[in-house]
């Protein structure tokens, strides 16, 4: 008989990506046995990233500040922008360090499984920055999937109305992302964004 305090962990721990129950229970009983050296600072952590983690208002990435502190380096390209599904391609763009641009995070993808539709996504503050601010050129940095796809044609239709004009590229095909970049090596990304190709309406 477990208790409530231990199910209910279990249960919570089984929701993190790629986790079911089985490694739920394993991870909570690991916990467990090393409070102090693993679960007392991981509920700091938690607690830190609670209270001090926002999104940023422009981009949609994750910092203490908003605007965050890419949006606000000074030093960056302000020509490119480019479009990427979470906040862990952003990640993985940044430790390759060959784009110099600015970043927008749509927040995932279109998914009619996961119920997952364009006002899910951050596509109107997108097609809003891109008024205000007059970028020349949008590289679309989606997954290879089914969902990243759909989402690539739904983007790019909504800027042929919106800014028939900008200049929209894709990324060379083959290449994951969405969430995948951080499984690539630095090469391989750097290459995906040389050869990429420009979408024409
Ligand atoms: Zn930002």
């Amino acid at each position: 008989m477990q208790s409530t305090q231990i199910l209910t962990l279990i249960r919570l721990l089984s929701k993190l990506p790629s986790l079911g129950p089985r490694s739920g229970r394993r991870i909570a009983l690991h916990l467990l046995k090393n409070r102090e050296t693993l679960l007392g600072p991981l509920k700091e952590a938690l607690i830190q990233a609670d209270l001090h983690l926002k999104t940023c208002s422009t981009c949609f990435n994750l910092d203490t500040q908003d605007p965050c502190g890419l949006c606000e380096d000074h030093r960056r390209d302000n020509t490119t922008l480019c479009i990427i599904e979470d906040v862990a391609d952003l990640w993985a763009l940044e430790r390759v360090g060959s784009y110099k641009g600015r970043y927008h995070i749509l927040g995932g993808a279109l998914s009619a499984l996961n119920g997952k539709g364009p006002e899910d996504l951050t596509i109107d503050p997108l097609i809003k920055r891109l008024e205000l601010f007059p970028f020349s050129e949008v590289i679309l940095a989606l997954s290879a999937t089914v969902e990243g796809q759909t989402t690539l044609h739904y983007i790019c239709e909504r800027l042929s109305m919106a800014h028939p004009t900008l200049k929209v590229t894709t990324i060379a095909h083959g290449v994951p992302l969405g969430g995948e970049l951080d499984f690539l090596d630095d090469g391989t990304i750097a290459t995906a964004f040389q050869g990429r190709s420009t979408v024409n309406w």
